[in-house]
């Protein structure tokens, strides 16, 4: 984990190893602002946290695109505003042992965000998360992460059926673009990445 935490460092990253989602929960809090807005990444993570409601507690404003009841049009609109927040939270499909976070998208908001527009980026992961290499990063998201999804949305695509990937042109394919953060961008002022010691999300 030490060699982990200076990889990412070295890779112009803040990182912090927590024992546990409450100590993480806390300093992921107390980082941001309470008069800053937030934008939430579709994130299992984040929510298993308790962060919404810790962030709603307190009265800062947040965009979830996950919040019940949205129609099309304003779950594309929260994602919108969620590139232009002053932080964005959200959690990483894998980390590999170099410092490398790699995702893959459908929409993009998420993996924009996490490149571009809001100034603060904060990543929280369980140690689930964290893979050899790229290849492990890639084969750990189509694996277990997109065909999880797909199958939860009754999506049409191999994955969902518990077949290979067969690199499908499915219209309900879900990996529309992956993208592999190996330093911090230039238009990210802080990246802050937060490892924390137990499993979360997938
Ligand atoms: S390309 Fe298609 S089959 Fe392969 S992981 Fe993505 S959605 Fe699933």
């Amino acid at each position: 984990m030490e060699e982990l935490l200076k990889k990412l460092e070295s890779n112009g990253m803040k990182a912090f190893y927590l024992s546990n989602r409450g100590a993480a929960k806390d300093q992921i809090l107390n980082m941001i602002p309470t008069t800053s807005s937030v934008g939430i990444g579709g994130s299992v993570t984040v929510r298993e946290m308790g962060l919404l409601d810790g962030l709603a507690g307190r009265g800062t404003e947040y965009f979830d695109h996950w919040k019940s009841g949205l129609s099309k049009e304003e779950i594309m609109a929260v994602k919108r505003k969620q590139v232009v927040a002053d932080y964005f939270l959200t959690s990483t499909n894998a980390i590999t042992r170099g410092g490398k976070l790699v995702n893959m998208d459908n929409t993009g908001n998420r993996v924009a965000a996490m490149i571009f527009g809001p100034r603060h980026v904060i990543v929280v992961a369980g140690e689930n998360k964290i893979v050899d290499d790229v290849p492990a990063a890639i084969k750990r998201i189509k694996e277990k992460v997109v065909s999880r999804n797909t199958s939860r949305r009754g999506d049409r695509t191999p994955c969902a059926q518990g077949e290979p990937c067969p690199d499908c042109n499915s219209p309900d394919r879900l990996c529309r673009v992956t993208s592999i953060i190996e330093k911090k961008t230039m238009g990210v002022e802080t990246f802050t990445v937060i490892i924390v010691g137990e499993a979360l999300g997938y």
